[in-house]
Formats: structure tokens, C-alpha cells, sequence
């Protein structure tokens, strides 16, 4: 395999890498802004990629919040040119899965924000409503007759009882067990760490003896539902943009994209040279093609170019 990747390039090169990419693939936190603030330059660049004719779109593993309210976000950060169809969240594609792939018939027991039932909602998926007693306990509560199937995102407000009510919907084998994403943990601009929607799955799996299906990256799907919207997508037209390589550089050689790692989020460029110098062939998968520091250094490609 030979060692490959880890590019780091500039103007120039950021250039004729743009001029033969059609589809620029943005991952959101650690790519384009840290929480609720927006890496510099960032909206400058998105906003000259889509006038120079870009297909731009988002794939956030974040599950908590419906798309509407990412284009509020969007907006509100100062990227004004961003509308909703550019917007692929994994609460969004999980709707689209248990919608269209599971086609379930039934109801869904959500551990997730209430953003997430929103995206269900708007997909027609009923959810289990959730009683507020504090009473209830897994002693004497009822459980639903009709889940499906069980599907986890990042929750704030998760409890002994959720889990032990995921765990129980999970011993019908015709249980769906469904994933937002697979994400460990996230970085908080304070420096302490958020646990991530992996960690709750991790859970559930021990408990229920089954492995989750993810949505999120690095699974594929969320690039199938990009393409069934952008009718005839070829992979080799993409740029995956990602600040994780366990997620999005992953999820980009899963499509057969090329990748991009921007060194203002998770990973370090020390640890992409590791994958790319390890025996492992499956290392590979998650080593960048090129390397950046920011999505910042764009900007000069764009100079001189007509719009
Ligand atoms: N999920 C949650 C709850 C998060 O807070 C974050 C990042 O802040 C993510 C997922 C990862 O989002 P992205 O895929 O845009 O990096
Ligand atoms: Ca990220």
C-alpha cells in the first residue's frame, strides 16, 4: 500500500483539488465551528464554493436538533447562503431510514434530545411518549406494546429507566436496534469532554447482547441518502471535509470519496501518520488524502476566479 496520503497542501493545490471536485462534503463541528462559534473564514468559504457552483452539503453526526433548526444556526453563525436540503444530520437519516429502509410499522423508543423526535416526527415515525413520573421505576412502569424498534442518540436527559427500558424492547429479536452515530465523545470549548452517543450504545449493547446499526459516519448510508436527493452522484466528484479520522475519513473511503483532514477539530495530524505507517491494511481507511490546518486556507484558492 505504500504510504500514501497525509498531503498537506495549499493554494495552489486546494485549487485544482476544487476545480475537479463537484461535491464538497462538510463535516460541521471542529470543520466549520467549534459549538457556537464559527471557525474563521469559514463562511467566506462556503459561501464562495456554492457561487462558484459547488454542490455544498453538511453531514453532522450531531442528532440534536431538526434540520430547520440547523439553517436558524446556520444563519445565526453567518452563513446566510445555506438552506436545508444542503443539511444531512444523522437524526434527519435516521428518520429517512426507519421511514424507508425499515419501514416500520409500529412505534419507536427514542433515548435522544427532543430534536431527534422532531425529525421523526416530520417523517410520520410515532414515538414513544414518555410519562413524567417520578415515581416510575423499571419495577412497575409500563412498556409499550408496539416498538419496533429502539433507535439512540446523544441524550442529556438519560436515565437508569431509559436504558432499562431500551434494554427490554431489544429482547424481541424483531426489535430494530438503531444508532443516530457511533461518536465516543466531544470536545467542549472548555476543554472538558462531552460523552458522546457511543457511549450510551455501548451500554445497551451489553446489555441487550446485540450490536447497534449506525446511521451516523463512517456508516455509508448517510451518502445514500445524499444521493438519492442529488440524483447521479459519483463518488469520485466528492471531497469529504472532516476534522475526525474515525468518523470522516472513514466515512469518506466507505463512499470512495476523497478525504481531507482540517487540523482545527479532534485529530491530529501525528496520529493520521500513525494510521498511514501501521502494518494495518484497515488503518488505511481512516488516513487522509490531504491535510490542512484550517478551511481557512481555502480562501486564497479562490483569489482571482471568476464568479
Ligand atoms: N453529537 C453531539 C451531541 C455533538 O455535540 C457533536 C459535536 O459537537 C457531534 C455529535 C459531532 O458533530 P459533527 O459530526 O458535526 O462533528
Ligand atoms: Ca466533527
Amino acid at each position: 500500500f505504500g504510504f500514501k496520503g497525509c498531503q498537506k497542501i495549499r493554494g495552489p493545490q486546494i485549487r485544482s483539488l476544487l476545480e475537479a471536485k463537484d461535491y464538497i462534503l462538510f463535516d460541521c463541528d471542529g470543520v466549520i465551528w467549534h459549538g457556537e462559534k464559527a471557525i474563521t473564514g469559514a463562511a467566506k468559504v462556503v459561501s464562495s464554493l456554492i457561487r462558484h457552483g459547488k454542490n455544498v452539503v453538511f453531514v453532522t453526526n450531531n442528532s440534536t436538533r431538526p434540520r430547520e433548526n440547523y439553517v436558524h444556526k446556520f444563519c445565526r453563525l453567518g452563513f446566510t447562503d445555506v438552506m436545508l436540503e444542503q443539511i444531512f444530520s444523522s437524526s434527519y437519516c435516521s428518520a429517512l431510514y426507519l421511514r424507508d429502509v425499515v419501514k416500520v410499522c409500529g412505534q419507536v423508543f427514542v433515548i435522544g434530545c427532543d430534536g431527534l423526535r422532531r425529525e421523526l416526527q416530520e417523517a410520520g415515525i410515532p414515538c414513544v411518549e414518555e410519562a413524567d413520573d417520578p415515581d416510575a421505576t423499571i419495577y412497575n412502569c409500563a412498556l409499550a406494546p408496539d416498538v419496533k424498534a429502539v433507535l439512540v442518540g446523544h441524550d442529556d436527559q438519560l436515565t437508569f429507566l431509559k436504558l432499562a427500558k431500551a434494554s427490554c424492547y431489544l429482547r424481541d429479536p424483531d426489535c430494530v436496534f438503531l444508532a443516530t452515530d457511533n461518536d465516543p465523545w466531544h470536545p467542549l470549548s472548555s476543554g472538558r469532554i462531552l460523552p458522546g452517543s457511543g457511549s450510551l450504545i455501548a451500554a445497551l449493547e451489553v446489555a441487550s447482547g446485540r450490536k447497534a446499526t449506525v446511521i451516523g459516519k463512517p456508516s455509508r448510508f448517510m451518502f445514500e441518502c445524499i444521493s438519492s436527493q442529488f440524483r447521479g452522484v459519483d463518488p469520485a466528484q466528492c471531497l469529504m471535509i472532516g476534522d475526525r479520522l474515525e468518523t470522516d475519513m472513514l466515512f469518506g473511503s466507505n463512499c470512495g470519496f476523497d478525504t481531507m483532514l482540517t487540523l482545527t477539530g479532534v485529530s491530529q495530524i501525528e496520529e493520521a501518520q500513525e494510521y498511514r505507517n501501521s502494518e494495518l491494511t484497515t488503518n488505511q481507511s481512516l488516513v487522509p488524502d490531504y491535510v490542512v490546518d484550517t478551511i481557512a486556507d481555502f480562501l486564497p484558492a479562490f483569489e482571482g476566479l471568476e464568479e
